[in-house]
């Protein structure tokens, strides 16, 4: 293929996939891929000094649909130019303080990966509501962008104003949708241009959107400086911001900013897709001025992505603790946010169905921060595809299975191989009993040796069984015994996760022993009284009720203590943590703690926990709507910790 050959193809391709993305709803390959199609086309446009006339980059923007009521802006809207690392926005950043002339300050936003819109208020009512469309022509979604509960009706300001934001669907409502949802959504932000261009605007409501405001096209009769006043407007007017906004000078500073939210994105509530960062200056941006596609002074910095397509090659049917068998799909491997990806679960055979994906198929994976990869859904079907065959007997001991549920499970506990080596790992692990030097090859050879099956079993094991086997020196016995005796005193939320309640992990059995004084009251514990807990659903509370309904559990655990286990309920020994001996003050409200929760983590981690803020205080932790102590904090120069920022601070130090 020639250049101009390739140049053709890849202006077919990238218009393909922008129907297929913004006309259709059903994009068939990732944002990373189509990207690297378009930025490709745009080399090759500049390298042969012509470009077709139905190219993609001759226009701004997207395609408007008909059957919508097209409106024309009354402000054009801009696209923003993108770097792809560090070196680009050093240079950019460099660039733009030549051009200034001066030192000046940068800000840097969330960049929202959603569906842009504009609304207008007049008289301080809403008035109407467009999406971006091509940057010139939009489309009128005024009754449907109403329907969203965070865009205000009235807001304070009296005047004519035009404001930008994105639509967006939060991960808990894609969530919860995709629960009940005929057809599931592929991803949040997909779910969001389905509902807001919706000729029915029920669908929209039904979705339950949320708008982030960033930026103020018009003002009438009123004049705002820089970005951080427009910011602060925003926030006095009603709308909701996502709570996130940093003034940096330099690389420096912007780099170890980026490289924090990119680490933390996973924990922020919707989806981005990267950083903004704009020259705080109004009037210094009007001297910089515009190209005629996107303003010169300000850019979007792309975080590495973390879902692409790939073809599923097989399924493999794996073995848990719990007896539960899951699907793991075999993949051509690929890069995802720094790492080779060759496996991602499948959930379950009911999963496999409503995402309607085969053996041959290409699809969607996405990988997250310490979460492990997942397919999420068919990308493109291909001609060769073979049905995804459930198991009728369990690949690891060939036991017929039984359906609970939506999943498969074997019910062998004491003869499954898979499951037993899957159930002592667990039990062994640092976050449960905590035994060192027992890897799988160990569990394995303990079972075959000594038929330690159940994790009580190895409270059985004597240095003289061990005197003999195979590669067992002196150290590693006695090593193994220490280990194993020294973890019979174990803390309470230890002794919660180690059990290995499905659906129970690392957090869940934190918040269980919080809640729970000990194991009775545990034991005890009726549907009402779990669900009413923050973070515990039906699905969990029923796993914990299902686990001590079950005779065989309860004469297991008895054993434990038989064997001489001992529950550490004293706690309260602190952490050592930058809240050690600090008084630190709550306000607003969290998405992932609730107040009281939030109190006990940080009593654990030395913190004084106060109500008031005065000039004793260290440490102010606000949240969305944070009131009168967040602005006396301000006042006082107290250093603010947001979300983002605690939520990292909690990873650091393993909570
Ligand atoms: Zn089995």
């Amino acid at each position: 293929m020639d250049k101009h050959q390739r140049l053709i193809w890849l202006t077919e391709q990238v218009n393909k996939h922008n129907k297929n993305y913004y006309v259709y709803d059903n994009p068939t390959i990732s944002d990373a891929e189509y990207d690297a199609l378009y930025y490709e086309l745009v080399d090759l446009e500049k390298e042969l000094g012509y470009s077709l006339p139905s190219s993609p980059t001759n226009r701004v923007g997207d395609d408007v649909l008909e059957g919508f009521k097209k409106k024309k802006h009354d402000i054009p809207l801009y696209s923003l130019n993108k770097v792809k690392d560090f070196d680009d926005l050093n240079k950019w950043i460099l660039d733009m303080q030549k051009a200034a002339g001066k030192q000046q300050e940068f800000t840097l936003e969330y960049k929202y990966d959603g569906l842009k819109i504009v609304i207008e208020y007049e008289n301080g009512l809403y008035k109407s509501a467009t999406t971006r469309g091509n940057g010139i022509i939009g489309e009128d979604v005024t009754v449907q962008v109403k329907t969203i509960k965070s865009v205000p009706l009235t807001i304070p300001c009296k005047s004519r104003i035009i404001v930008q934001g994105e639509c967006m669907m939060t991960n808990k409502s894609f969530i919860e949708y995709n629960k009940t949802a005929e057809i599931p959504l592929k991803n949040a932000r997909n779910g969001v241009a389905g509902a807001v261009r919706n000729l029915d605007p029920k669908e929209t409501e039904r979705r339950k959107l949320d708008f982030f405001c960033y930026d103020i096209l018009l003002i009438e009769g009123k004049q705002l400086n820089t970005q951080e006043e427009m910011h602060n407007f925003i926030i006095e007017q009603g709308f909701k911001t996502g709570n996130y906004f940093k003034i940096v000078k330099n690389i420096t500073e912007a780099k170890e900013e980026i490289e924090r939210i990119d680490k933390i994105k996973d924990n922020i509530d919707v989806m981005i897709d990267g950083m903004v960062i704009k020259i705080n200056n109004c009037s210094v941006r009007e001297d910089i001025g515009y190209t005629n596609k996107f303003p010169k002074w300000a850019m979007a910095f792309k975080f590495k992505p973390v879902e692409l397509s790939t073809t599923l090659k097989d399924v493999v049917w794996q073995v848990g603790r719990t007896g539960k068998i899951t699907p793991i799909a075999i993949l051509d491997p690929i890069e995802l946010s720094g790492a080779t990806v060759s496996r991602a679960t499948l959930n379950n055979a009911q999963d496999i169905q409503r995402k309607d994906v085969y053996i041959n198929s290409r699809v969607f994976v996405r990988r997250s921060n310490e979460v492990i990869p997942e397919v999420m859904g068919i990308a493109e079907h291909q001609p060769n595809e073979k049905a995804i065959i459930s198991p009728t007997h369990c690949p690891s001991c060939n036991n017929p299975l039984k359906t609970i549920g939506a999943n498969l499970f074997c019910v062998n506990h004491k003869g499954c191989l898979e499951q037993i080596i899957d159930r002592l790992t667990h039990f062994v692990s640092r976050d449960a009993f905590n035994i060192d030097g027992l890897r799988d090859k160990t569990i394995k050879l303990f079972y075959e040796k000594f038929k330690i099956a159940y994790p009580y079993e190895l409270f059985k094991l004597k240095k003289e069984m061990l005197e003999g086997l195979e590669g067992f020196k002196e150290k590693k016995i006695n090593n193994i015994i220490e280990s194993i005796e020294k973890s019979k005193n174990v803390d309470w939320q230890n002794f919660i996760f180690a059990l290995g309640i499905l659906n129970i992990g690392k957090k869940n059995a934190y918040v269980l022993s919080q809640k729970f004084k000990n194991l009775d009251e545990l034991k005890q514990a009726d549907l009402n009284t779990l669900i009413a807990i923050d973070d515990v659903g039906e699905i969990v509370a029923n796993s914990i009720i299902e686990y001590f309904n079950d005779e065989d559990n309860l004469i297991n655990i008895n054993k434990l203590f038989e064997l001489g286990v001992k529950i550490n309920h004293n706690q309260q020994e602190t952490i050592n943590s930058i809240f050690t001996n600090k008084t630190v003050v709550l306000t607003g409200t969290l998405s992932s703690y609730t107040r009281p929760d939030l109190t006990k983590i940080l009593q654990k981690m030395g913190a004084n926990v106060s109500s008031s803020v005065s000039k004793n205080t260290n440490y102010v932790i606000a949240g969305v709507e944070a009131g009168s102590k967040l602005t006396k904090a301000q006042e006082l120069n107290i250093k603010i910790i947001e979300e983002p920022e605690l939520l990292s601070i909690l990873k650091d130090y393993n909570i």
